[in-house]
């Protein structure tokens, strides 16, 4: 009997030993299926949100589903909501105003464009000091894939949120064939006379091991009519951002050298949604999934702003 009991023992333990040896390999397999094993913030333990929410490789989410890639042909979404040249007919609508982002407008600038413009432009207004035009970013270390397609993504996604909420919400562009310096970006946004302007942005660095999310806000003595609201709408945005994708925060960082910032007088932060050089974070950014997840952090922290600054 004890015999018995022990070969008995002794199969079970072969078993699972084979059983745990696919898994080991699916840590190191690229194929779509060890998405779920890489989609783990690199960091801190990963939200609730990253955690809960389907991998690319399952079936899609909802909010995936439902919204309308740049590629495919434009959806009824797509087609009703307001851009700069449509004139917004939110107003028509009878629950438009009870939403928590109704009269709200909100300016979207996804950073960069396919091919750089290196044309000088004033730093600052009147400034002889110069910065060129518009850059085209960094890019992926390991997908290659460019700054400036991760951030329309993410921007995509963010307008189709913050619509839903209410706001009316301009994008600085739509496509990443478009030539727009930075200077022209803030201008239209200033023009337009949004509530605020949320630049979308990746960071990059030599060192693969930098990772995290910093939110960027003008500190120039051009700017100071918009320091303080533009800091207290970083401070807010980025704590829903860190919470949304459990990200390492790298916190604010006050910049008084950026065009897009100097040529601003409406409230606007940048965020750097995250490192595109760092080996995990270029994989996360990279999924349809992630990317839902920072719009969502996003858009919460435009909806706490909104509601923390109507309060006062
Ligand atoms: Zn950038």
């Amino acid at each position: 009997m004890k015999r018995a009991a022990l070969l008995l023992l002794l199969g079970c333990l072969f078993l699972s030993s084979c059983m745990e040896a696919p898994g080991l390999s699916l840590e190191i397999d690229p194929s779509p299926t060890a998405q779920a094993v890489l989609r783990p913030s690199p960091t801190a333990s990963p939200s609730k949100e990253a955690a809960e929410s389907p991998s690319p490789a399952a079936s899609p989410s909802k909010e995936a589903a439902e919204s309308p890639s740049p590629a495919a042909s434009p959806s009824k979404e797509a087609a009703e909501s307001p851009s700069p040249a449509a004139s917004p007919s939110r107003e028509a609508e009878p629950e438009a105003e009870s939403l928590p982002l109704a009269g709200v407008a909100i300016g979207l600038d996804p950073g960069h464009q396919a091919h750089s413009n290196k044309a000088p432009e004033p730093v600052a207004p009147g400034s002889s000091q110069t910065k060129k035009s518009v850059s085209s970013g960094t890019q992926g270390s390991w997908s290659g894939t460019p700054e400036y397609e991760v951030v329309l993504a993410v921007g995509l996604k963010l307008r189709q949120l913050l619509e839903e909420k209410g706001a009316t919400v301009y994008m600085t562009r739509e496509t990443n064939d478009v030539d727009i310096s930075n200077v022209q970006r803030a201008q239209r946004m200033n023009e337009l006379g949004v509530d605020l302007v949320l630049r979308l942005h990746c960071d990059g660095s030599e060192d693969p091991e930098k990772h995290g999310s910093s939110m960027l806000v003008p500190s120039n003595d051009c700017t100071q009519a918009i320091n303080a609201e533009s800091e207290r709408a970083g401070e807010i945005l980025q704590k829903a951002y860190i919470e949304a994708t459990g990200l390492h925060d790298r916190g604010l960082k006050y910049r008084e050298d950026m065009s897009g910032f100097n040529h601003s007088t409406v409230p606007v932060v940048l965020s750097e949604m995250c490192y595109m050089t760092n080996e995990e974070e270029d994989a996360l950014i990279n999924t349809e999934d992630f990317q839902q997840t920072c719009a969502e952090g996003l858009c919460q922290g435009i909806l706490n702003y909104i509601a923390q600054r109507d309060e006062a």
